[in-house]
């Protein structure tokens, strides 16, 4: 049995600060480590999570609002460790 008085932290959203209660959904953007494994040649493909960091945490208002292809294009246009400052 867990016990209630443990001081939980609780989430608090990477845009607007707000925080996010105990039950209320939100949207997390992870960075996961995955690779493709196969039990046998001939079985099919699983996702293996091997490591999953969470990057930002945003409550379910400004999660809804994000659009995952500007997100996705922001990232791509980011520079890479090393690679700052090449065209
Ligand atoms: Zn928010």
């Amino acid at each position: 049995m867990k016990n209630n008085s443990e001081e939980v932290e609780l989430n608090t959203c990477g845009k607007c600060s707000k925080i996010i209660p105990f039950g209320q959904k939100y949207f997390s953007i992870v960075k996961s480590f995955e690779q493709y494994v196969r039990e046998t040649p001939t079985s099919e493909a699983e996702i293996e999570v091997d490591e999953a960091i969470e990057v930002v945490a945003l409550c379910e208002d400004c999660g809804i609002c994000f659009n995952e292809e500007n997100l996705a294009a922001i990232l791509k246009a980011l520079p890479i460790r090393g690679q700052e400052g090449r065209n």
